[in-house]
């Protein structure tokens, strides 16, 4: 089966958590646990310039949806993103993937 990795191009995300949302409600994740979870960086100001960024990070738990992926669909998170910034590709597709986007994507391997 091939894996899948999960892309997300953070220039556009607006911090609305519903990835988030979608994941704790797919994965069934209560509590503390969390499949991802979006940070914030800044407001800062660096060499004149200000940063303030929302970056969406998984954790551990997350298993780049595998088994809607299996069927077909797209991750939870993916599916939900109201930015449509996040995909998910296979694993060896990765470098091509990134290397359209700009330097501010985070990419996971579960
Ligand atoms: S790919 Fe699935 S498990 Fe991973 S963060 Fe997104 S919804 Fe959660
Ligand atoms: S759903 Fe998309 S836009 Fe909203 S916080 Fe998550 S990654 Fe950012």
């Amino acid at each position: 089966m091939t894996e899948y990795a999960l892309i997300i191009d953070y220039r556009y995300c607006t911090g609305c958590h519903a990835c988030e949302v979608a994941c704790r409600k797919e994965k069934g994740f209560t509590g503390e646990e969390y499949g991802i979870r979006v940070t914030e960086q800044g407001p800062i100001k660096l060499r004149g310039k200000w940063m303030y960024d929302f970056v969406p990070i998984p954790s551990s738990l997350c298993d780049a949806c595998a088994d809607r992926i299996e069927q077909g669909r797209k991750p939870a998170c993916v599916h939900h993103c109201l930015a449509a910034c996040m995909s998910a590709v296979p694993v060896d597709d990765i470098s091509s993937a990134m290397a359209e986007l700009g330097e501010k994507t985070v990419c996971f391997i579960p």
